[in-house]
């Protein structure tokens, strides 16, 4: 080998003299387009650790040259490495973006996790999880500031300028406390730009850029501060499960189980305390619908220093409070769930509440859940994280079975109160007559005027909005679809139109069968607003409000009602879900669950959970005072074991039929799960599609997975959405890891024509 060297009489090439010199490389991985991790050298003026604005860094954006054209892309740096390389075939990070980091390297290493695990580009991951606020430092701008540099400040007498503005301006700026603007100074002394500028060139004022605020925030409204409460010994006995995980310093996952009204929040809120007083931070997440300022002002009682995220912020407002927290200012956050990537910089515990709520699962990608990003997080960060409901997840349940998970138990609600008692209606009993197609029982009905008699206040649950749910020709049973989802139009009677809920499309109501031309039109099917109707009909001297997605839409409408419901200026609630949560007004003496049926009958392997959170939590919302309360729930399904045990207050019961019939069909939480769906605007295409991607997974998965199963390709419970047709694939194996690989390695080779979009779904939540 030694005898070749010789061939090179000549001087070496460059990169050759160059290899035994280490050089600094950057991992870039692009925001946008091409997947994967690409190596790019780090210019000397990049690696200067004194000039900390162009300093690269892990966890910050980069600008790079891409692609034969070198077009100039934007990525984030996630890593950096001395090695030796052959600098011709490595392009130059061309600049730094950010002036400071955006993700730590916790930060970095979850959003890696969640990349490979939800199988989505980590490039659109890190764009998922830095908001659109934080990224483009909205309500911020750049000043340059003038200051007098110390050196001069303290010889000023001595100093010798050229003009009198000069020295005006000089004094000026060294008698002020705070730096000016070079338009501030000159307003001040009354000069122009020249003399400040002559200032500068003699180094006698030095400039610096800075970023500032523009915007003006109202300071955290303050709240009148609450003592924390005494606990009572179940409360104790749980917040001790907690406090010993915190002191352990290991990650640990905690659900806490604890019936409606029995002091959940109280439990987080000390356990928190403990945390705080180590000087860590807190995450807790809830559902967006109960960032209701209830919620929010409990936390603002105990804490200092509080941050609220949520998605009506604006940019400027999420990336101050980003900031914020960036900087270790705040000791809480509260926010929904993408509040989980917080950059608090020394977490100490995560709360998850109402942790079986499908609002923490993302539906677009990355399709993540935040309870299992919560528990990456907490293994990586080594903290506990507590999973708090009424109404566990079976994810949640099957770990604290398999001993993965710790429990803890509120099985009694404060006080001493009792739980409230559950009446099932029997719709099919024709005594129970609800008169033409209305929705309240005879029951109910009594049910509601005593309660009102007494000076109680009664909610109504009906998880449908609009006037009436289908429109049907009864000649010859064409039923009004939307054009573009297959789907019945719902009417609604304010805006006097046929509406899909799933696309917005909308037309006037028909007057006559667009099949058969009959004119006899029938509106079928219960909504709000026809159940809304009726009970201004049934009890005319009552004030009632409706809840719902149609008449919550203007801002802090939702607030405004539950204050006036608060205050028993509303005596009637109606809703759709949004009211069967976190409400607790103790006034409240009567639940009616309008139809608990809804979610039964989809075609989804979670409609009894479902069911049984439903009736559960409403039924959460009466019984919080003294006066009691009762809950009347009108079914046409009264065996169901899902209402049963809902009825009874029996959630491991419940868990324990549901566990078993999910391991028959092998759904979680048992094994692994993806979906895919495969949409397109050709059925024929988009059914081929799914049917070569089938045949492709099964071809490759047969002999090595354990467990393996292939569903369909079928059409999806919703075959036809916004004009694409869909179809889907269900995997299930024992492991997720080599189902991952699997979908990954097969996606890869899968080049489907461009009008047909396949998503992955792993873990799915949404099965229609
Ligand atoms: P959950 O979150 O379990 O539904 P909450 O935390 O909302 O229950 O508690 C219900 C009510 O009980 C709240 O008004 C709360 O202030 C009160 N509460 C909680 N713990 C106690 C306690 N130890 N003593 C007295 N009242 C309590
Ligand atoms: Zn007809
Ligand atoms: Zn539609």
């Amino acid at each position: 080998m030694s005898s070749q060297k010789n061939l090179f009489d000549t001087a070496p090439p460059d990169w050759e003299l160059d290899q035994h010199r280490q050089r600094r490389v950057a991992a870039v991985v692009l925001s946008g387009g091409a997947r994967g991790v690409f190596d790019y050298l780090v210019p000397e003026k990049f690696c200067d650790t004194a000039s900390r604005d162009s300093l690269l860094e892990p966890g910050r954006r980069v600008s790079v040259p891409f692609g034969r054209a070198n077009r100039h892309l934007q990525g984030y740096c996630v890593g950096l490495e001395t090695k030796t390389i052959d600098p011709r075939r490595m392009k130059d990070v061309a600049a730094v973006v950010d002036s400071s980091i955006l993700l730590s390297p916790p930060m970095l290493r979850l959003t890696k996790w969640i990349a490979d695990y939800y199988l989505c580009p980590w490039g659109q991951v890190l764009e998922a999880v830095v908001p659109a606020g934080v990224r483009r430092l909205a309500g911020t701008r750049e000043v340059t500031l003038l200051h007098v540099p110390p050196d001069v400040a303290q010889r000023l007498a001595q100093v010798k300028v050229g003009s009198k503005k000069q020295r005006q301006a000089l004094e000026t700026l060294a008698a002020g406390r705070r730096p000016l603007t070079a338009r501030q100074l000159a307003d001040a002394v009354g000069c122009t730009a020249g003399p400040i500028r002559q200032l500068l060139k003699q180094g006698l004022v030095e400039a610096q850029t800075k970023r500032i605020g523009t915007d003006k925030f109202d300071d955290d409204s303050a709240v009148e501060r609450e003592p924390a409460l005494a606990l009572n010994t179940e409360q104790r006995r749980a917040l001790q499960i907690i406090e010993d995980a915190l002191e352990s310093s290991e990650a640990a996952g905690i659900v806490l189980h604890g019936v409606t009204g029995s002091g959940k929040t109280e439990v987080y809120l000390q356990a928190i305390e403990h945390v705080v007083g180590f000087g860590k931070q807190a995450i807790v997440l809830v559902p967006e619908i109960s960032l209701t300022p209830q919620t929010v002002s409990r936390f603002r009682a105990r804490f200092d220093a509080v941050a609220v995220l949520h998605s009506h912020q604006t940019h400027a407002e999420r990336h101050r409070q980003w900031q914020r927290i960036a900087r270790g200012e705040v000791q809480v956050v509260v926010g929904a769930r993408s509040a989980i990537f917080a950059p608090t910089p020394h977490l100490g515990l995560i709360v998850i509440d109402e942790e079986h709520e499908s609002s923490f699962k993302q539906d677009t990608a990355p399709r993540y859940h935040a309870r299992d990003v919560a528990w990456q997080r907490a293994l990586d960060e080594r903290i506990p994280l507590v999973l708090g409901s009424a109404t566990p997840s079976l994810e949640a349940w099957q770990r604290v079975k398999q001993d993965e998970f710790k429990l803890a138990t509120l099985p009694k609600r404060v006080m001493d109160l009792p739980m409230p008692d559950v009446v099932i209606v029997d719709l099919r009993d024709p005594a129970q007559s609800r008169g033409g197609g209305g929705g309240i029982s005879r029951q109910l009905r009594q049910a509601m005027v005593c309660a009102l008699a007494d000076g109680g206040q009664v909610i109504l649950l009906l998880n449908r909005r609009g006037f009436s749910t289908h429109i049907q020709c009864p000649a010859c049973g064409h039923v009004l679809n939307c054009p573009h989802c297959e789907l019945s139009l719902t009417y609604h009677r304010q805006k006097n139109n046929a509406l899909c809920h799933y696309c917005d499309y909308h037309q006037p109501p028909p007057t006559a069968c667009p099949d058969c031309a009959s004119p006899s039109i029938r509106y079928g099917g219960l909504g709000t607003q026809k159940l809304e109707s009726e009970i201004r009909r049934n009890f005319p001297e009552h004030v009632c409000a409706r809840m719902d997605t149609d008449s919550m839409k203007a801002r802090g409408s939702h607030e405004r009602v539950l204050k006036a419901f608060g205050r028993g200026e509303i005596h009637i609630l109606l809703g759709t879900q949004m009211i069967a949560k976190g409400l607790d007004f103790p006034n409240v003496t009567l639940v009616g669950v309008i139809n608990a049926d809804t979610a039964l009958h989809l075609p989804d392997f979670r409609a009894g959970e479902r069911t049984f959170q439903l009736v559960a939590q409403v039924a959460g919302r009466t019984g919080r005072g003294r006066q009691g309360g009762r809950v009347l729930v009108q079914t046409l399904n009264p065996d169901h074991p899902a209402i049963r045990a809902a009825v009874h207050h029996d959630y491991p019961t419940f868990a324990e039929q549901e566990v078993a019939f999910r391991q028959e069909l092998q759904y979680p939480p048992w094994g692994a799960m993806i979906r895919l769906l495969i949409r397109g605007p050709r059925e024929e295409t988009a059914r081929a599609v799914a049917e070569e991607l089938a045949g492709q997974l099964q071809r490759s998965a047969t002999a090595q997975e354990d467990g393996f199963r292939l569903v369909g390709p079928a059409a999806a419970a919703i075959p036809k959405l916004r004009g694409n047709f869909r179809f889907q694939i269900q995997l299930h194996a024992a492991q997720m890891s080599p189902l991952c690989q699997l979908v990954e390695q097969t996606m890869a080779q899968h080049k489907p024509p461009k009008e047909v979009v396949t998503t992955i779904d792993v873990d799915p939540w949404d099965m229609l």
